[in-house]
């Protein structure tokens, strides 16, 4: 202990993150208030992605900062397995009452990895408690992401959190990404591309329905490079789960709370998926919390077939619900209803688009997407060097004082929902200026 050395940077082995790279020229952010971080060497830094796409009430609200110091002196720990207190059960609620439809039974978890593999053994579970025990298997998507857990990686379909990491699940099954290169700086949603949902009738055909369980999708693919759904293409997918009396999971741990101009994707796209998961936004970042949200249905299949004084299911973590997470995400949704911004996501919309495209034409630029407040601008790679080029850009958006996220050659931007039109002006226009300079 008495050999730390402050500032040392050696010891934190950091996640999805080049160490050395990172070491050798460190990126340290010390401060943050309202739409900008504070660096470590003083400068103002725009927030373009709501620190990791969860921070859509901005930085250091007091509300929050409040509900949790109160919180923390007044109850700073409850169990929640044959305990309870009073703000998880409150939350709770307030989530169930936001969720459209019949989706009102919320399971707390403490990350978006979390509660997709709680969704993803909930949906196997269910399927067993009705009397369908051969429901076991799992369809995902190319390009998906559903944090890190085993069951996230395996329906995930991003090759390089996969392939690291021996077998995996068995029983998966993956539909085609969306994305099409013809279709490039499409506005918004693509009109075309509806088929690919058809996809799962083929993988119903090959597997037999009798045999899965699931899909889960996120309804805008957000960490594989912002990929909108074309038209029509979600419901078709609710249409083929019905038909074939699959569940269909909406992982919408970036989409939810507000980020595509609503409450949820769900919303947005009318479509009500069997269960929903949840993290991120849900405490505007401040202290971890996930949560998959069932529709009431699926909860109630479980109470009918379990004994009286039986566990229905056996699946939680220590720290679901924790008292800090429940303070915190009460003073959140508090002031996402106050301050209106799902509904100031929506407007700021247009504008936030027609900025992003305005890039259109900057070097190395060949694809711009976006829908409510999320935009990726996907860079030409250099030959030989994928995801080089875009990490030179991030670096050199960070020098010049803005914070995006980067994925291979493709930037993702996501600003907190209070940002100003001026802000999304200047957040772009920093980016236009790194790109005519970039190599
Ligand atoms: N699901 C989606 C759609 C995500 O975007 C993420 C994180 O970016 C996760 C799950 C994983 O969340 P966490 O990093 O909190 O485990």
């Amino acid at each position: 202990m008495d050999d730390a050395r402050p500032n040392d940077l050696d010891a934190f082995w950091m996640p999805f993150t080049a160490n050395r790279q990172f070491k050798s020229a460190p990126r340290l952010l010390v401060a943050a208030e309202g739409v900008h971080y504070t660096s470590h060497d003083g400068r103002q830094i725009l927030d373009g992605s709501s620190g990791l796409w969860c921070c859509n009430a901005g930085h250091g609200r007091q509300p929050i900062v409040e509900a949790i110091q109160r919180q923390a002196a007044e109850l700073d720990f409850a169990p929640t397995f044959q305990m309870g207190h009073p703000k998880a059960f409150e939350l709770a609620s307030r989530v169930a009452a936001l969720m459209p439809g019949d989706l009102d039974r919320v399971f707390f978890t403490n990350s978006g990895s979390e509660a997709a593999d709680t969704a993803l053994k909930i949906a196997i579970a269910y399927h067993r408690a009705r009397g369908e025990a051969s429901r076991t298997r799992l369809i995902g998507r190319e390009r998906g992401y559903h944090g890190v857990g085993f069951g996230g990686i395996s329906v995930g379909g991003i090759s390089t959190n996969r392939k690291f990491f021996g077998s995996l699940l068995p029983g998966v099954d993956h539909l085609p990404h969306t994305h099409d290169m013809a279709r490039a700086f499409t506005r918004g949603q693509p009109a075309t591309g509806q088929e690919l949902a058809t996809e799962l009738e083929r993988i119903v055909a090959l597997h037999d329905a009798s045999t899965i369980a699931a899909i889960m999708v996120e309804p805008l693919a957000g960490s594989t490079g912002v990929l909108p759904p074309p038209v029509g293409y979600l419901q078709e997918l609710r249409r083929i789960c019905d038909k074939h009396g699959i569940l269909l999971i909406f992982d919408e741990v970036i989409t939810g709370f507000g980020r595509l101009g609503k409450g949820f994707a769900a919303e947005r796209f009318g479509v009500v998926p069997d269960l929903v998961t949840l993290a991120k936004g849900l405490t505007n970042g401040t202290v971890p919390m996930g949560a998959v949200v069932a529709r009431d249905g699926l909860y109630q299949t479980f109470m009918d077939s379990a004994a009286e004084n039986a566990i229905e299911l056996f699946h939680g973590y220590t720290y679901s619900g924790h008292p800090l997470a429940c303070a915190a995400g009460l003073a959140t949704l508090d002031l996402y209803r106050d301050e209106g911004l799902f509904e100031r996501a929506a407007e700021l919309e247009p504008h936030f688009e027609e900025a992003a495209h305005s890039l259109r034409g900057s070097p190395h630029v060949v694809d711009i997407r976006n829908l409510g407040l999320v935009a990726g601008i996907e860079l030409a790679p250099i030959p030989g060097k994928p995801g080089a080029r875009g990490f030179d850009a991030f670096v050199k958006c960070y020098e010049a004082g803005l914070l995006t996220r980067v994925t291979g050659d493709i930037l993702a931007v996501s600003p907190p929902l209070i940002i100003e039109t001026r802000q999304i002006d200047e957040l772009f226009g920093i980016i236009g200026e790194v790109l005519n300079k970039l190599d």
